[in-house]
């Protein structure tokens, strides 16, 4: 049987006795009603995952002892960055839930000129929070004992102007050249067999606008069309990610 797996954001030092926060003792006391004695494991994010056992159960405090560490690797050799304009509703709760089990290496909630959903700073903080907490719990399922990086919502254009480009861009549209074929005689197949990292956009459900499709042009990304059908935007991010793990990933 598989072990359950916490992430807890704390050292984990052999012998140490952990109070875990409120809401995973809730879950762990309430939900999976672990007991006194039972074997967990606990993952802080910094690529170790550590053998523990359940110490005490009062109510919904739960506190665990920490065993023997290990390094074990579920990382995927080519770290994505996924550009993601953020969707209507709980769809981007999605997208990140997916794109972690996916091996996403960091996710960017961007918005763009044609995004529906409009955050105060206040929001986007806890937006950002709530996205995180789902990038960890999807990787206490997926096995993954580093976390994606989640950045601050942010506005396309700033994005664009302060990243600094360390490998293929790539930007998904609907009328560009097909991933083996590419457009403008860039084949995006090519350009990402070998590729040290690759960065990849994904629009709003309007699509992106023609100056934002500009701006991307100017900053490297390549158009690339995913198959003759239009995807809703969360189909696209993780159709994308299949193909690129697949082609250069840890999919082959
Ligand atoms: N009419 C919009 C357009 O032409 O861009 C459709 C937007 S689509 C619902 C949302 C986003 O998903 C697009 O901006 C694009 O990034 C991506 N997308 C959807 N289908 C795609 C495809 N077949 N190839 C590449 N990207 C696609």
């Amino acid at each position: 049987m598989r072990l359950t797996r916490l992430h807890v954001d704390a050292a984990l030092a052999p012998g140490d006795v952990l109070e875990l926060p409120p809401d995973t003792a809730t879950h762990v006391a309430k939900v999976l009603r672990v007991r006194s004695g039972d074997p967990v494991v606990l993952f802080n994010g910094d690529g170790r995952e550590s053998a523990a056992v359940i110490d005490a159960v009062r109510g919904s405090r739960v506190s665990v002892a920490v065993g023997e560490s290990r390094l074990i690797d579920r990382e995927s050799p080519l770290p994505v960055t996924l550009l993601q304009s953020i969707p209507r509703g709980d769809r981007m709760d999605f997208i990140v839930q997916k794109a972690t089990e996916l091996g996403v290496a960091r996710i960017v909630p961007i918005f763009s000129e044609r995004s529906v959903v409009r955050l105060d700073h206040k929001q986007a903080e806890s937006k950002c929070t709530h996205w995180r907490a789902i990038a960890a719990s999807a990787c206490e399922q997926c096995g993954r004992n580093r976390l994606p990086i989640v950045d601050a919502p942010r506005r396309l254009l700033d994005y664009l102007g302060a990243a600094t480009i360390t490998g293929t861009r790539l930007l998904l549209d609907p009328d560009g050249g097909s991933a083996a074929r590419g457009a403008g005689g860039g084949a995006a197949d090519d350009r990402i067999d070998g590729a040290a990292a690759v960065e990849i956009a994904v629009g709003p459900e309007g699509g992106f606008a023609a100056a934002e499709l500009d701006a991307f042009a100017v900053s490297g990304f390549l158009p690339v069309r995913l198959g003759p059908r239009i995807l809703r935007t969360e189909t696209a991010a993780l159709a994308a990610l299949v193909w690129l793990q697949t082609r250069s990933g840890d999919l082959r």
